[in-house]
């Protein structure tokens, strides 16, 4: 199916087109569309609808939104649903990822509680009366320093426990294997298997 996605991060994309390989991901971009949505929801789950319906007005066809960010114990659950914008202040550009990165490794320098995890929340619309979301989640814990040159965004920093290693150190088809994207991207995958059933 051709589906198009409900952001402009061609990082979540190109994960997305491993984990979604029966399928074709367009871009808005790719339609000659702009889009852009006001993430005001109060939860994943309501970012991820309000951007699939706020693009499928647009182009009426299938679309996939993808919201997702890193919940830290230490920050009671920040960033959160504000991930992309932790750090910059209302209306002003988006910090790097690295120092976003650094932001957070000083704000829990000495915090004995390093647990996070990552969320991912995925709403599917195929058509207004066809709507699907799935959430998954991929626990860790924050590193004391930035490590690794692959991924995005918190990857250097949020470290996996099983290898001990950073996301950002792992090769791409692990992160997939393990990562709340993977994990959200494998349900909807069944989900469009199924959807002629
Ligand atoms: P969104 O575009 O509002 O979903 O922003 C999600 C933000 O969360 C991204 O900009 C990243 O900073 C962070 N994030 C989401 N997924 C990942 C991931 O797989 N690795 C690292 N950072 C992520």
């Amino acid at each position: 199916m051709e589906i198009v996605l409900a952001s402009g991060n061609m990082h979540k994309k190109m994960e997305l087109e491993k984990i979604l390989s029966n399928h074709t991901l367009l871009l808005p971009s790719d339609l000659g569309i702009s889009f852009d949505c006001d993430e005001t929801g109060k939860t994943f789950l309501e970012n991820a609808l309000l951007k699939a319906e706020t693009l499928y007005e647009l182009v009426k066809r299938p679309v996939l939104a993808d919201d997702s960010g890193l919940c830290v114990a230490a920050l009671d659950g920040a960033p959160g649903i504000y991930s992309a914008r932790y750090g910059s202040e209302e209306g002003q550009a988006n910090l790097s990822d690295s120092d976003r990165n650094k932001l957070l490794l000083s704000q829990i320098e000495t915090a004995k509680n390093r647990d996070a995890y990552f969320i991912c929340t995925m709403a599917l619309i195929v058509d207004p009366y066809r709507v699907f979301t799935v959430q998954e989640s991929f626990p860790g814990s924050i590193s004391r320093t930035a490590f690794g040159g692959g991924g995005f965004g918190y990857d250097p920093v949020f470290v996996e426990p099983v290898s001990g290693k950073t996301v950002a150190e792992l090769p791409e088809d692990e992160k997939n294997r393990i990562s709340h994207r993977g994990r959200a991207g494998r349900r909807m995958n069944a989900i469009l298997e199924d959807l002629n059933d």
